[in-house]
């Protein structure tokens, strides 16, 4: 499959990379490329010009800054699960950024790129012959879903492996654009609307993530169900961040929604509370109705919303094995 024509610009700062898609909202920022690209080639993204990001200087770094742990938004998956601090201190993140795909995914593919990714649908993430054999969905320019027969609504699901990871670890974002930066809850990024899941504002780029310190003093853990062991995005994907001490437990979801996903109702079930036996059952149970999957991929709701119950019922048993 080819790419379609694009321009393609390389900028040496953050200014000159968000100016273009302020004049230009058609532009499209490029880090690893292993998700845009092959949008590109399925002629389901066609941004007319292409920003490479990655020659823009101190974008790629892990560092201990006042007690926080921040990466920059260009740093490879592989660099993060390498890093001895993460590693130790925050497994939940070195496992999901392992989980992504293959290695050489991990070695291009940033993390930045990896929580922007696009939703996924098994009728849009398909080269342009397969989808010329029904009319063309909502998402990618129609005026029908597939899916859902709802008047313009786009149910594309969000199938990142490290937004809940990141989610669990209470982690901010700092997004730049020619003029200003500004640091949100990374949970406020996603809108919820898949046709444009991401709330950026004009010629926004993601240049840093930010984990408060104090959550290297949990135990945490990415679980994640997926078709094959590797090359292969999540069915489920389910974060636990625990500190049983305090009775105190965050849990987020993947590829069951629209955006990543918070389990507020399982974690008020949670806090507070020891990890016996008998609770653990009722968690899984609450947990598998935190969602409302719809058939976005080959798996059935009922199969996926059990499995966010069963993966957080296994990831609450190592709780309290730790
Ligand atoms: C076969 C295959 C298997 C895969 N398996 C998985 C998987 O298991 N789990 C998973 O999570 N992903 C998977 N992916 C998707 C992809 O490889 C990863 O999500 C990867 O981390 C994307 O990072 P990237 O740097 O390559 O992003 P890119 O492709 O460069 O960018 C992705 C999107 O983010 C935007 N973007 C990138 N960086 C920034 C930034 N700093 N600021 C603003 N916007 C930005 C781009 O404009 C683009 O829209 C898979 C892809 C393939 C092809
Ligand atoms: S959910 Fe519907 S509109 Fe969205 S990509 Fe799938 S078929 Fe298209």
């Amino acid at each position: 499959m080819r790419l379609p024509k694009f321009r393609y610009l390389e900028p040496e700062s953050i200014r000159e990379a968000s100016s273009v898609l302020s004049d230009e909202p058609t532009a499209k920022f490029l880090a690893g490329g292993t998700d845009l690209l092959p949008n590109m080639k399925h002629k389901v993204e066609l941004p007319s010009t292409v920003v490479n990001l990655k020659k823009i200087p101190g974008l790629n770094f892990i560092r201990e800054d006042n007690g926080d742990i921040r990466i920059g938004a260009l740093s490879p998956l592989k660099k993060i699960y390498r890093d001895a601090m993460i590693t130790k201190g925050l497994p939940v993140l070195a496992s999901a950024a392992s989980s992504v795909g293959s290695y050489h995914h991990q070695g291009m593919g940033t993390i930045g790129g990896n929580i922007c990714q696009q939703n996924r649908c098994r009728y849009f993430n398909q080269s342009k012959w397969w989808r010329s054999t029904r009319p063309t969905c909502f998402k990618a320019g129609g005026e029908i879903c597939h899916v859902v027969n709802k008047k313009e609504t786009c149910y594309a699901t969000y199938c990142g492996d490290v937004a809940p990871a990141l989610l669990v670890l209470e982690a901010k974002i700092v997004l730049q654009n020619k003029n200003d930066t500004r640091e949100i809850p990374l949970e406020d990024l996603f809108t919820g609307n898949s046709k444009t899941p991401l709330g950026f504002q004009m010629g926004e780029i993601l240049t840093e993530i930010i984990i408060p310190g104090k959550a290297i003093n949990g135990f945490s853990i990415y679980q994640k169900v997926a078709n094959r062991e590797s090359i292969d995005f999540p069915i489920v994907g389910t974060a636990l961040w625990a500190s049983p001490t305090e009775k105190v437990y965050r849990v987020a979801f993947t590829a069951v929604d629209r955006k990543p996903l918070r389990g507020h109702k399982v974690e008020s079930f949670l806090n507070g509370k020891d990890l016996g036996d008998g609770i653990l059952e009722e968690a899984g149970q609450i947990a598998s109705k935190e969602a409302s999957p719809v058939k976005t991929s080959n798996y059935s709701p009922s199969y996926k919303r059990k499995m966010m119950g069963l993966l957080l019922q296994n990831a609450l048993k190592q709780a309290v094995g730790r």
